[in-house]
């Protein structure tokens, strides 16, 4: 990509409804234009980290053994009304009618619509274990819709839901989307603890949120700091296999919210050095809740003796679009964003530090040929900016592996590299700087 055909506008002022850095930096890094309260459009920078985020997340849950499947975001009342939640849930319920004086919304959740779906068709146990999830926009009226996407009222979710005979049947299925959160925070360059946490109104008795610790996080949070440390289940983890060992090594660390954090058993459990009360972003959730949807919408199956029992569910949450501000939070510095490479919008920035000269214009060009070339994701500054403001943009958008292309270096064969995450440098041939990128 040329950036001077891209879509990038960078502001030069810090913007002043920006509470957080986040929030901050994608401003000025033009990525998100605010539409209304909690709506926003999604600019071409934001929209390839989002969709890069999303494919993380399927390919876990894929790996999982999870099947995505993609249900509307519209929903009939009449629907919610079998599970009582139409008015339970509240002015957070965003409600709209049709032509016809239909009752709609637009979905905050889909535990009712998937559990229509499934007890249209699944009618024996032989079917189960069945976990299926999609990736949607979801509304809620958020009272207060802040901090950019981290709060917004309309958000991009992961939502999965699991099916099975029995609490044995449903636990294995809970624990097999513990493994695979795991992975998928750990992959996009995150510490997502998994943390004991209240069930809300999705209900049940067994829940985990996980919490990327930082300062401007909404969630208060308790843990022994040893959490942060623990390893993260290899890409080869067997999900047929037993994952209780992971999961009783994971839990067996203190780590709660503080709707449920436990005082005394903090303190008893764990030693002062490692005592750590802070903040967190809740990035994903996970819910046993038992046979409360299947009971309230007859969603019943034939067990191995012939007997209708009702399915034991869960479901599983992951925030894809506030995973962005998130990953932000975790990573960056005063000059800008510092995407870890899983989720970054390029690999590699191109700066010809010289536009117009014609060796650095053939150098940039051949480079930018032959990573492209490679499969290499390149984003090439061939504007006219002076080479300070190519180095201030590159640091704000933060993308992983900046290359240097300026005459003094070329009249010795060279470009420089520029690492952003930790600022390391190294002057490389052309021919080394590809190989290198290209991870040859
Ligand atoms: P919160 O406590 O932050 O309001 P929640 O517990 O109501 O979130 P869940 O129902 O658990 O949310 O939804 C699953 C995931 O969706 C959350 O873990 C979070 O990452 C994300 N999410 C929830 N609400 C929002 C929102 N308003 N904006 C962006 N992401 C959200
Ligand atoms: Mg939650």
């Amino acid at each position: 990509m040329r950036l001077s055909r891209f879509f990038l506008p960078i502001l030069k002022e810090n913007p002043k409804e920006a509470e957080i850095v986040s929030h901050r930096l994608m401003l000025r890094a033009g990525m998100l234009r605010q539409e209304a309260a909690g709506i926003y459009a999604w600019l071409p920078l934001r929209f390839r980290v989002l969709k890069k985020i999303e494919q993380i997340v399927r390919e876990e849950q894929d790996r999982s053994g999870a099947l995505e499947l993609l249900m509307p975001t519209l929903q009939l009342a009449d629907l919610w009304r079998e599970s009582g939640r139409y008015d339970a849930y509240g002015p957070e319920m965003l409600r709209i009618s049709d032509r016809h004086k239909r009752e709609l919304l637009y979905g905050p959740t889909n535990e009712e619509m998937i559990t229509e779906i499934f007890r249209a068709y699944v009618k024996s146990y032989r079917s189960l274990p069945l976990n299926l999830y999609h990736i949607q926009w979801k509304f809620r009226d958020e009272q207060r819709p802040r901090f950019g996407v981290m709060r917004g009222r309309e958000f991009l979710m992961k939502d999965a839901y699991s099916f099975d005979l029995d609490e044995a049947g449903a636990r294995r299925a809970y624990n097999k989307m513990f493994v695979a959160y795991l992975r998928t925070f750990a992959r996009m360059g995150l510490k997502a603890i998994p943390m004991r946490a209240e069930t809300g109104p999705i209900g049940g008795d067994l829940s985990h949120e996980f919490i990327v610790l930082a300062e401007t996080g909404e969630s208060g949070v308790y843990c022994d700091r040893r959490v942060l440390d623990l390893p993260i289940p290899a890409e080869d983890v067997d999900y047929d296999g037993d994952l209780t060992p992971i999961i009783k090594q994971w839990t067996s660390v203190y780590a709660a919210t503080e709707d449920v954090h436990d005082a005394a058993r903090f303190e008893q459990e764990v030693s002062a050095e490692h005592r750590v009360h802070t903040r967190g972003i809740e990035v994903g959730q996970i819910f046993y809740f038992g046979t409360k949807y299947s009971d309230a919408m007859k969603a019943m199956v034939a067990g191995p003796d012939g007997a209708e029992v009702p399915i034991h569910g869960g479901s599983y949450g992951v925030g894809v679009s506030r995973l962005v501000g998130a990953i932000i939070e975790a990573c960056h510095d005063e000059a800008g964003i510092k995407w870890p490479e899983a989720v970054a919008p390029f690999t590699a920035v191109i700066l010809n530090l010289k536009q117009g000269a014609d060796d650095t214009d053939a150098a940039c060009e051949k480079l930018y040929r032959e990573l492209s070339a490679r499969g290499v994701d390149v984003l090439y500054d061939d504007t006219d900016q002076r080479a300070g403001a190519k180095f201030a943009a590159a640091d704000l958008i933060g993308i992983p592996w900046q290359i240097m292309v300026g005459p003094k270096g070329l009249a010795e064969g060279k470009v420089e590299i520029k690492r952003r995450s930790d600022g390391m440098r190294e002057t490389l041939s052309p021919a080394d700087t590809i190989a290198r990128l290209a991870g040859a």
